[in-house]
């Protein structure tokens, strides 16, 4: 350590009599496709503290295998490989079809959990990508049918052909199953990354300020071009940036639009969404993504009770956001001449 640091710190010791902060407890995992990282804080019995990270490790690890497409024995496995037939499926799979169902139906079918082939036949699922044929498109966008699926309490029937992807909104409903357990077991504080700019923060940071979390810019994805201040809020953001390939001079990304089976062209590059769910965050972002600005910015006004707010880039950089951010959104350094038009 430099000696001018050395007694920066000692000066601040005298200052504040030393109270040296308790160390965080942290988790880095690799679930649902991407990696996660947990952090806990506060003051309290760090033996507790691992205890209950090796449990949110578990409970993400069982999730991860009841909703993942392509694991082994997963509910939404033998769902798509069912055949027409039901099948019995654990209750927290059912819990999130129902959610999953409802946001698809608020969001017009923007949202679409039944887009499996698709995103398959595009080759997301195994990062071997092709363009499919107008025609492949065409009969694609035929099988992607929300309303086809029935739920009955704890039982599932998909018709023959379709196939499920809760890709859109497992992490969400991941981040939102781990803070009712960090809360459960009375941590004060967390932030939880559950990857892909999914996040849900836990009370506050220690001390008492809100999080600090930055929205990435989709033009330039390793910088940050504003900041949103979250308190026992999650925040989820869908870009084209985050998944794509390029193939004779044009990008396709992985988020499709139903209608046409292809990747979604609204004219925006990202959305963000903010709100005390992270599922919501994180299957509205994909939503408003496909419905693009004007239609997004309906939706926000049209369901006031879904209680989110968002912020839109479109692929032109123009920034737009709704009014109830007013107190949670700044835009970060290098940032501050650009304009941000407010939706109201
Ligand atoms: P996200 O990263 O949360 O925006 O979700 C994108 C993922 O959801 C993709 O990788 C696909 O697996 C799946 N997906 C793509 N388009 C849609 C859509 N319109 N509705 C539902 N899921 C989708
Ligand atoms: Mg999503």
């Amino acid at each position: 350590m430099k000696k001018g640091l050395l007694w920066v710190l000692l000066a601040l010791c005298t200052l504040t009599g030393c109270q040296k902060a308790p160390e965080p407890v942290e988790a880095t995992t690799f679930a649902m496709d991407t990696v996660m990282d947990f952090t806990l804080y506060g003051d309290w019995d760090r033996e507790r503290a691992k205890e209950v990270r090796d449990w949110m490790l578990e409970r993400l690890g069982w999730l991860d295998g009841k909703l993942s497409a392509t694991k082994e024995g997963s509910d939404v496995g033998q769902i798509n490989r069912a055949g027409g037939e039901s099948v019995e499926v654990g209750t927290p799979t059912a819990e999130l079809l129902s959610q999953s169902l409802e946001l698809c139906e608020v969001t017009g079918g923007a949202l679409d959990i039944t887009a499996y082939p698709a995103v398959k036949a595009w080759g997301f699922t195994q990062e071997e990508h092709r363009v499919p044929a107008p025609d492949e498109l065409e009969a694609l966008a035929q099988s992607i049918d929300y309303s086809a699926v029935r739920l009955e309490g704890d039982t599932v029937t998909l018709p023959e052909g379709m196939e499920l992807d809760l890709g859109a909104v497992a992490k969400g409903y991941a981040g939102d199953v781990l803070a009712e357990t960090v809360r459960a077991s009375d941590i004060p504080s967390a932030l939880l990354d559950l990857g892909q700019s999914t996040i849900m923060a836990v009370g506050t940071k220690p001390g008492g300020a809100p999080w600090r979390i930055g929205v990435v810019d989709p033009a330039q994805p390793g910088s940050y071009f504003a900041v949103v201040e979250l308190e026992d809020m999650a925040m989820g953001t869908s870009g084209g940036y985050q998944r794509y390939f390029e193939q004779d001079g044009e990008t396709y990304w992985h988020i499709l639009d139903p209608d046409t089976a292809a990747p979604a062209r609204s004219g925006l590059a990202s959305v963000t969404v903010v709100s005390p769910s992270a599922f919501l965050c994180d299957g509205l972002s994909t939503a408003l993504f496909v419905m693009g600005l004007e239609e997004g910015a309906q939706l926000w006004r049209d369901h006031p009770e879904l209680e989110f707010e968002a912020i839109f880039v479109t692929e032109k950089g123009e920034i737009y956001r709704t009014a109830g951010l007013e107190d949670r959104f700044s835009l970060a350094e290098g940032y501050e001449g650009r304009e941000v038009v407010v939706l109201e």
